[in-house]
């Protein structure tokens, strides 16, 4: 998992355009996902060489859970 370098906040994989980025959720800060902090998170999002649905999956799984 990587952390936000001005807050310490969590950063969760977002994605906007087809481009993929880690998102801050506490105030917005962008970082760019390489393949290495992909990794970082495959325990909960499988990505191997490219990002596969279960990818997309997790992030529309994230949108969900916010409307509740
Ligand atoms: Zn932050």
């Amino acid at each position: 998992m990587e952390f936000c370098d001005k807050c310490g906040g969590l950063l969760m994989p977002e994605s906007e355009n087809g481009k993929y980025f880690l998102e801050c959720r506490n105030c917005d800060e962008r970082k760019p996902l390489t393949e290495e902090i992909a990794d970082s998170y495959s325990s909960t999002l499988k990505i191997s060489h490219h990002i596969g649905d279960e990818y997309k999956n997790a992030i529309e799984m994230e949108k969900w859970k916010k409307k509740i």
